[in-house]
């Protein structure tokens, strides 16, 4: 039988397989691809537990992408995670004291995100060879710092891609631009835009469903997909850490199998932490998924009052990956609490879309237990990277700082019934040393991106990242910055450039 997707937002939208689900990105609805039924795993907790991270990662992409021949879905994990990561385990886990860091950061570019982006790219152009596809297609993603690198580490000179990125100029940190400004590869495409996160997603929702446009790109045989966490296809990859973690500390005698596990997670557009929640629904023993959320606080709020709003100050914080307003992947869950009903939920999203601000019928607001929320300032964010690397002399970047204060917070609060509780780790700290190097001397940050990273290096155990290190000497080679009204001219001239290079090489 064959495992169908559907759009959040109405029962009439054509039901997909999930390849074709990976391939189209957003339903056409604007509504976000869940699966029809949820999954079952093939195997017991403890024979999933017992395998490595690639043989773990098939038995769980197996059964949400089942329309994937066992060999194809063999190659594209192969192709994602040999040799591409530092450290043979993906993701491991380093424990100091009481806290269990599941560091997802050693990929390529240095954040969680290469644990899915690393596949997608995979996944995407085998989901156009199972449909003889003679369509390129073209990935618009909106990024708030980190996804734009690794979906262009990902889809750099893939064949019949081309990738173009929309990160805010004024929202992300000095590393994460010069990553991507540097980045090469003949598919790519990365601009600023002089507006924050949410315009840029915003605009690419609009983007990737406008008609004109899509018609446009038809003619010339390309098709839009994302690379953002609203694909299905991103989303997917990011279970499988959730079971790996807990694998490891049933491995290492921390956790008895069974027993429940809470998870932090520094949360933005929502994809990291729902992904635990599809991990729970697949049966992983878990109590509590802690929404970790920065001084922009909409979704903690949302989850402590049952009210959606995002009418209020946007925040630049030291944590910019997580500086957002709409969290995309909550229309997911929100989903689920409706029961599933289409009609309700779309009902939800326009008030929240027309009115900035939704309320959740207390029938939808019980359904949501699994979860609870926590919001740290500037101020604690500091804090606790301090307080981490003079009790364990372990440094954490500004992110999993958010989620390292709020797992403390929510530690505090359940001391009679503590168990253990594993903190999501996103980024490697050399990809915001100013921040770091802030929080470890106290001195307000004066030095350049790379006389920090030099100043940090002296102060840590942790070397500098190879990756970091050759930035220095990359080339610039994206310096252009677009008011966000462009965006959509950028997208219809950088895809149609595409045609005039081919008869270019034709003549
Ligand atoms: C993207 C990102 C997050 C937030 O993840 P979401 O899936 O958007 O909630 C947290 N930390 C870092 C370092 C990130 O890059």
């Amino acid at each position: 039988m064959v495992l169908y997707y559907r759009s959040t937002r109405s029962e009439q939208t054509q039901n997909l397989t999930a390849s074709e689900a990976i391939l189209q990105g957003l339903a056409p609805d604007n509504g976000l691809y869940v699966p029809t039924q949820m999954p079952q795993l093939k195997e017991d907790l403890a024979t999933l537990l017992a395998k490595d991270y690639p043989a773990m990662a098939f038995s769980i992409l197996k059964v949400f992408l089942d329309d994937f021949s066992d060999d194809d879905l063999q190659a594209c994990i192969d192709a994602a995670y040999q040799d591409t990561f530092d450290t043979a385990d993906i993701t491991p886990i380093r424990s100091v004291g009481p806290h269990h860091f599941l560091e997802l950061f050693h990929g390529p570019t240095l954040a969680f995100k290469d644990v899915a982006l690393q596949l997608l790219p995979q996944l995407m152009v085998t989901a156009m060879k199972m449909h003889a596809s003679d369509k390129k297609v073209a990935i618009l993603t909106a990024t708030s710092g980190d996804t734009g690198k690794a979906a262009m580490a990902g889809f750099a000179d893939v064949p019949n891609t081309k990738i173009i990125v929309f990160y805010p100029q004024a929202g992300v940190s000095p590393i994460q631009k010069q990553q991507m400004i540097t980045q090469v590869g003949q598919n790519v495409t990365v601009v600023g835009i002089d507006g924050n996160f949410d315009d840029a997603q915003t605009n690419v929702k609009h983007i990737l469903n406008d008609n004109v446009i899509v018609k446009k790109l038809a003619r010339n045989h390309i098709q839009f997909s994302s690379a953002n966490s609203i694909n299905i296809g991103r989303l997917v990859p990011q279970i499988v850490y959730y079971f790996n973690a807990y694998g490891q500390l049933v491995q290492n005698g921390t956790v008895k199998l069974g027993e429940t596990v809470d998870f932090s997670v520094p949360t933005g557009n929502f994809g990291d932490i729902l992904a635990g929640w599809y991990a729970k629904q697949l049966g992983l023993p878990i109590n509590k998924l802690i929404c970790a959320s920065n001084a922009n606080n909409v979704l903690t709020d949302f989850f402590t009052t049952g009210v959606y709003n995002r009418k209020r100050d946007f925040h630049l914080t030291s944590s910019p990956s997580m500086d957002i307003l709409v969290s995309s992947n909550l229309e997911r869950l929100l989903f689920y609490s409706f029961d599933q009903d289409a009609a309700a939920l779309a009902k939800f999203m326009t008030t929240f879309e027309t009115k900035g601000r939704a309320e959740l019928p207390d029938t939808a607001r019980q359904k949501l237990t699994d979860f609870v929320a926590f919001s740290t300032d500037e101020v604690d964010t500091l804090t606790t990277i301090r307080l981490m690397q003079t009790k364990y002399q372990y440094t954490i970047d500004p992110h999993t700082a958010v989620a390292t204060h709020a797992a403390i917070q929510y530690s505090q609060e359940h001391k009679s019934e503590a168990r253990p509780l594993i903190i999501l780790s996103t980024a490697n700290p050399y990809k915001f040393p100013e921040v770091v190097l802030h929080a470890l001397t106290n001195h307000q940050p004066s030095e350049t991106d790379f006389a920090a990273i030099q100043a940090l290096s002296n102060l840590i155990e942790l070397p500098v990242p190879k990756a970091i290190r050759r930035l220095k000497h990359a080339k610039v080679l994206h310096e252009q910055t677009i008011p966000v009204a462009k965006m959509s001219d950028l997208v219809l001239n950088t895809l149609s450039e595409d045609k005039s290079k081919s008869k270019d090489v034709k003549n």
